[in-house]
This record gives C-alpha cells, structure tokens and sequence, in this order.
C-alpha cells in the first residue's frame, strides 16, 4: 500500500504548531485579510523573488483577477495550453477573452514556443503558459516573443511553488505569476487558496482592488471587482508552512531522484528537466505507451495513482464551444493517453518508492515477455 497522497503525514509534522496558529488567527478576529494574510503576502514575494503579492481565494480567481489586471477582456485572444488543469482555460473564459490553445513540446510536456507566432493574430493580448507538474515552461523564447508582439505574459505557476528556470523563480519571468493553494498543492492550505505575484506596482495596485470590491478605501468602489480575498485562518496556516516549503521541495526532490534511478533500468520515460531548471514535482509522471493496464494493475497492487490530465481541455464537453476537436493538437492527445502519475509527497520513504517501481518491473517483465 502506498499512498497516492498523504496529507496526514505533512499534518503530523506541523500539527502543535498549526493548531496554535490557527486557534490565534480564530482568537483575533480578523478573519478576512489581516494581519497573518499580509505577513504572509510579505514572505510568499520574497520566496518568489516578487516585489508583490496578493493573496486571494483560490487558484482560479488569481488567474482571473491577473488577466483582468492585464486588461484582457472580450474581444481579446490568450494564448495557452490544453495540457493542464481546466481552470486555466475557465480563468480566460471568465475575463470574456478567448483561449487559443499551442501544443506542447513532446519533452518537457510545457508550452511549445515554437508553435506560439503562428497562433498570434491582432486580436491577441497575453500569453498563459502552465508551469506543468512543477517544471517551468521554457520562459526566454516566450519572454522574447511577448515583447517582440507587445504581449502580456501570465504564469500558471499553480503547480510550481519554489520552482526555477535558468535561475529565477516560478512567478517572477512574467508580468504576473499565479499561484494555487488548493490542500493538495505543493504549498496548500486547509481549504482554499491562491495568489497572484508580480513586480509591476500598478498591476499589484490593480489585483489588490479588483480582490476587494474595487474599494479604494470602505465603501469608496473605484473598479467593479470582486470578493476574491484570502481567509485570515489560511493565512496563518500558510505562514507555518513558510517555515517547511523548502525542506518540503527538496523531499519531492529526492523522492524524484530515487525514482529517477530506479525507472533508469527500466527504459520507462519519466519527467526529463533541463539542466537550467528546478522542477519540483508536483507530479511525477510516467510515459507509457500501454497506461491504461498499467493503472488498473498498480491499483490493484495498493499503489495510488493518477493521470494528470485523462482529457485535454479541448476535447472537454464543456468547452466543446471552442471549436476544437481530435486531432488539433497530437502531443497533448498522446500525452493524455500515456500519462500515469505515481506517488509523490515529501514524507514518502525510499522503502515506499522502491514499492512502486517492483511492482512497475513486474508488469513491465510480463508486458515485454
Ligand atoms: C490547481 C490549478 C489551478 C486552479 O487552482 P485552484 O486553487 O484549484 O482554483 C489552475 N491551474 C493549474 C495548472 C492548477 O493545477
């Protein structure tokens, strides 16, 4: 038996210390913003290299509340991607503008920057790439064509809390950097989370507004914004996990490792980070070309797994409106049929590892007989 996700190990670690925080949060009544919320606004900015950060409600509204700050609205094309989790395209939806969606590159699963000139028309306003699974898409083409075009670029860094490209942290290559802190992230709360990062004050003027009714001061509403701001108790939750996200990182990173050893000998096709890049595996993802019997049997073994993602948002019912259909774009509907995500937390022993990849070898022996 092992885990897809163990939340209660993490809870174990910190649990006198949590609690303490939370019960104070509670006691000073500030339940909304406040005093934990900037503390940790102040410390989540830093961590990213930022000079600004606003906490939010979730994942979701920081991608909605950036893009807005970005002026993109109705009318207006942004470009992303299909492989990842629907709200980045729901976030460009909920703006007015129109999703226009770029393969990804066949290597690294992010945003392939090679396909993104073709899809620039005048109508085009930003740029949205997804720091996929953890590992920072290949940020200095995008940069160069986002300048070049006079782009708007807006990270989906929901995954890649701590993560690195060429030196420099998820969140701060773009004009904005947004991040989730939904329970099962790499940084999560006890609940719902997220915040939007950048070092353009009149963008972090803009989120800041457009979070809180468009308030310039009580009752003074200036833009017509919305109630998307961070629970002071999540505040406080997130100032102690502050405390750990380092360590935590580099636990994902040594369980990537050891799994990276382990699959070696297996000719299996794991995560490949460049050598300029600091993924931090949000997910660990295999390529397989026969996943599905794969999967079944793994869970029938004990051993939790995923798929991240089965459907592609454009072949998803609900965006079918789109225009979109099978075989628009082949590395991502490829991607959607091979991938299987194991196990990754920071607390997962080598013992629990080394679990997996016996029962990977033992089908892979009976797959290749
Ligand atoms: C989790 C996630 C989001 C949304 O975050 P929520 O906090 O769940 O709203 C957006 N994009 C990606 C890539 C995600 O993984």
């Amino acid at each position: 038996m092992v885990p897809f996700l163990d939340l209660k190990a993490q809870y174990r670690q910190i649990k006198p210390e949590v609690e303490a925080a939370v019960l104070r949060a509670i006691e000073s009544t500030q339940y909304v913003l406040g005093p934990e919320v900037t503390t940790f606004e102040r410390r989540f900015a830093e961590y990213c290299s930022a000079g600004h950060c606003l906490a939010v409600n979730s994942g979701t509204s920081a991608l909605h509340l950036a893009l807005l700050a970005a002026d993109v609205g109705p009318s207006d094309e942004v470009i992303t991607v299909s492989m990842t989790f629907v709200a980045t395209t729901a976030a460009v939806l909920y703006s007015g503008a129109t999703p226009v969606f770029v393969d990804v590159d066949p290597i690294t699963w992010t945003m392939n920057p090679d396909l993104i000139e073709a899809a620039i028309t005048p109508r085009t306003k930003a740029i949205l790439p997804v720091h996929l699974h953890g590992l920072m898409a290949d940020m200095d083409p995008i940069m160069e064509i986002a300048r070049r075009h006079g782009l708007t670029v807006i990270e989906d860094a929901a995954q890649a809390h701590g993560a690195e490209y060429k030196g420099r942290r998820a969140g701060s290559i773009g004009d904005l950097g947004c991040f989730s802190f939904y329970p099962g992230k790499n940084l999560g709360a006890y609940g719902e989370g997220g915040a939007v990062v950048t070092s353009n004050p009149e963008l972090a003027r803009k989120v800041a507004l457009l979070r809180d009714w468009g308030q310039e001061a009580k009752y003074n509403h200036v833009v017509a914004g919305y109630n998307y701001r961070m629970d002071g108790v999540q505040g406080a939750v997130l100032n102690v996990k502050m405390n750990y996200i380092e360590a935590w990182t580099e636990g994902r990173r040594a369980a990537a490792l050891d799994y990276d050893r382990h699959l070696a000998r297996l000719s299996i096709t794991g995560p490949r980070q460049p050598s300029h890049s600091r993924h931090v595996y949000h997910v660990y993802a295999l390529c397989l070309p026969r996943r599905d019997e794969t999967l079944s049997a793994l869970q029938e073994a004990g051993i939790g797994v995923g798929i991240h993602y089965p459907v592609p948002v454009h072949l998803q019912k609900a965006y079918a409106s789109l225009g979109y259909g099978v075989g628009d774009f082949p590395v991502t509907e490829r991607l959607a049929t091979q991938f299987l995500s194991l196990p990754i937390y920071s607390e997962l022993q080598s013992e629990q590892v080394a679990e997996v990849v016996s029962q990977l070898e033992k089908l892979h022996l009976v797959a290749a007989a």
